[in-house]
């Protein structure tokens, strides 16, 4: 199928690399369909493994251009995304994380292990820090996150985490929600007047 992208804007997708829950595969493969039903690309870990392959099948079926960014030693490890439209094998962990974050216009956290967490907060600070403007969404499906989320909020009582911090991420828990805050609909596109959102649904 031949990949479209209708504005180019690209979600960089976080999730398990290792899970075989159906349910969990078919969480990412819908997320895939959803991403190439708004025209978006996908920016991903570039594997062909577990969530991470069905994110990037589901959107490649829908038409979505797919970016896959792994490192070389992972090629083999991670079955690298070969049908990916891009597949960018970097020389380190590090430059696969600063090609996702440069290439991505929002990121996305779907359930996952260390190496989603990882990614996720390091992408949470830097924007916190400053180093990007781009959202930070987490879908907890299921209350995956509980745990994490109850932690933080009590690391925030005990104002070891600050409110900025808190606000710089998007806590949800369904896809639509998901959608909405990957891109949020500009302020100038609200009518002034009315405040009516004018035909742009994302
Ligand atoms: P996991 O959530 O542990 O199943 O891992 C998901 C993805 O995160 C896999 O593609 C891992 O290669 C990747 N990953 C693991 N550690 C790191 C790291 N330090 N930086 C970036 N990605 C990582």
């Amino acid at each position: 199928m031949v990949s479209m992208s209708a504005d180019g804007y690209a979600v960089c997708v976080y999730c398990s690399a290792s899970t075989a829950d159906p349910a969990m595969l078919a969480l990412a493969a819908r997320v895939g369909t959803e991403i190439a039903r708004r025209g978006w690309q996908l920016v991903s870990g570039g594997g062909h493994v577990s969530m991470m392959g069905a994110v990037a099948t589901g959107a490649r079926a829908g038409g979505a251009h797919t970016i896959g960014v792994i490192p070389k030693h992972l090629v083999h490890q991670e079955v690298a995304d070969v049908d990916a439209d891009e597949l960018i094998v970097t020389d380190t962990m590090r430059q696969r994380k600063q090609v996702m974050e440069d290439r991505a216009d929002a990121f996305l956290a779907l359930p996952g292990g260390i190496g989603t967490l990882e990614e996720f907060f390091e992408t949470w600070t830097g924007g916190y820090l400053g180093q990007h403007d781009k959202p930070v969404v987490v879908l907890d499906h299921n209350g995956f996150y509980r745990g994490l989320f109850d932690w933080l909020d009590e690391l925030y009582d005990r104002k070891f985490v600050s409110q900025r911090a808190m606000a710089r991420i998007t806590v949800v828990d369904d896809l639509p929600a998901a959608f909405a805050a990957l891109k949020p609909i500009p302020v100038a596109e609200v009518t002034q007047e009315t405040g009516i959102t004018v035909d742009k649904e994302v």
